[in-house]
């Protein structure tokens, strides 16, 4: 029997299993292959931006980015598009732009290797059985099971686990699309573009290396394909240049309006990372928020306490308050008549010099 089992072993449960492994018996399911990447595989949908946010928990975990993980070009800049007020600022910010799928594979790789990974393998379900939890889960086509103290879901904005445990999907969730485009010449900048027409969020553009993404995240109960063909569209518009697409793909994003609507488990069922609906309101920037969890869960788990689901309720103070903080926030970047005040201020913008 395992003390914990970890689903999904993107940041969240990467760093929660770096953490434990070499204190716990865990076991790590995820259905991508993170240890050995395949042509074709399934990708994390992402930006791949580490935020300072992000950065400065990077930090505290005692990690600097490898090189292989990054791509051009590093960006200090944002470019901010306000479509229906016709206005248009940069602004200072610092990412470390990544490939996303390297940096995941690399954040696997530091978990000790007395923790056991199956990669390639989908989570179905759990049974409580007692003080033990049954888990049942597909490898190429069967159908396997183990026992394990603790379960914890780091499944992502689609969060099966989470699903199983409260029946019911998060609040307020957008369908995300991204598309890559070949480019001669990239832009030195990460572009925001906020278009009530598209979306009461906000859509981006990435450039990574040889590509530039464009994305959007979308309510899903309005046409998805036709809003993003309208993003697309006004993009070109603005002097974009998107004329090859080499990939789209697109993923679930959750949104949370207040604390409450975070979830973090029940008695020994934990979730972390966006599974638990850790994520930033207004950024979507969610990297911070899965290092921040797992060490918040990390420092809770004691395999002798019955459950460290108030522990882990006491250590995520700090974070509950974040994303108040960021609602209160909210509407200087997302009330079209706020926003325009705070672009016309010019407040903390910057001009160009070419
Ligand atoms: C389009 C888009 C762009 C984004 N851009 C950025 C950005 O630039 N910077 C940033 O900080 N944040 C960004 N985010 C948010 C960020 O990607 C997430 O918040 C972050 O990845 C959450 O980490 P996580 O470990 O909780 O979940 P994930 O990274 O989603 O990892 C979940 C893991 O669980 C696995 N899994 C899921 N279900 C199962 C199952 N049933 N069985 C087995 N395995 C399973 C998945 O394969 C995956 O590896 C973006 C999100 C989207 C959708």
């Amino acid at each position: 029997m395992y003390d914990i089992t970890i689903i999904g072993a993107g940041p969240a449960g990467a760093t929660l299993a770096r953490l434990l492994g070499s204190k716990y018996k865990v076991l790590v399911l995820d259905r991508r292959e993170l240890i050995s990447p395949r042509e074709g595989s399934f990708e994390k949908c992402c930006g791949g931006l580490i935020a300072p946010d992000a950065q400065r928990m990077l930090g505290k975990l005692g990690l600097g980015v490898p090189g292989e993980v990054l791509v051009g070009p590093q960006l200090f800049t944002v470019r901010t598009i306000d479509v229906q007020n016709k206005m248009e600022r940069y602004y200072q910010r610092h990412y470390i732009n990544i490939d996303r799928e390297k940096f995941d594979s690399w954040l696997v790789s530091l978990i000790p290797s007395t923790v056991d990974i199956r990669c390639g393998v989908l989570f179905k379900s759990y049974e409580m059985d007692g003080r033990k939890i049954d888990i049942s889960f597909q490898f190429d086509g069967k159908r396997y099971t183990e026992k394990t103290k603790f379960l914890v879901g780091a499944d992502g904005a689609n969060s099966l686990l989470r699903r199983q445990l409260t029946g019911s999907t998060f609040q307020k969730t957008y369908i995300t699309v991204q598309e890559w485009f070949s480019v001669k010449q990239n832009q030195p900048y990460y572009s925001a573009i906020f278009d009530n027409d598209i979306s009461d969020f906000y859509s981006w553009s990435i450039p990574k290396d040889n590509f530039l993404i464009v994305g959007a995240a979308i309510t899903p109960k309005e046409n998805v394909s036709r809003k993003f063909d309208l993003l697309k569209k006004r993009m070109i518009n603005l002097g974009f240049e998107l004329n090859e697409s080499n990939k789209k793909n697109g993923a679930f994003l959750l949104r949370p309006q207040n604390a409450k609507q975070i979830f973090i488990g029940r008695d020994n069922v934990l979730l972390i990372g966006e599974a638990a609906g850790w994520i930033s309101p207004t950024s979507a920037e969610g990297l911070s928020y899965a290092f921040r969890s797992a060490i918040a869960l990390a420092d809770s788990i004691d395999a002798n306490s019955e459950s460290p689901i108030s522990e882990y309720h006491k250590n995520t103070k700090g974070l509950r308050l974040n994303i108040f903080q960021k609602n209160l926030k909210s509407p200087f970047m997302y009330n079209t008549l706020i926003r325009k005040m705070v672009m016309k201020s010019g407040l903390s913008s910057m001009s160009i010099r070419k």
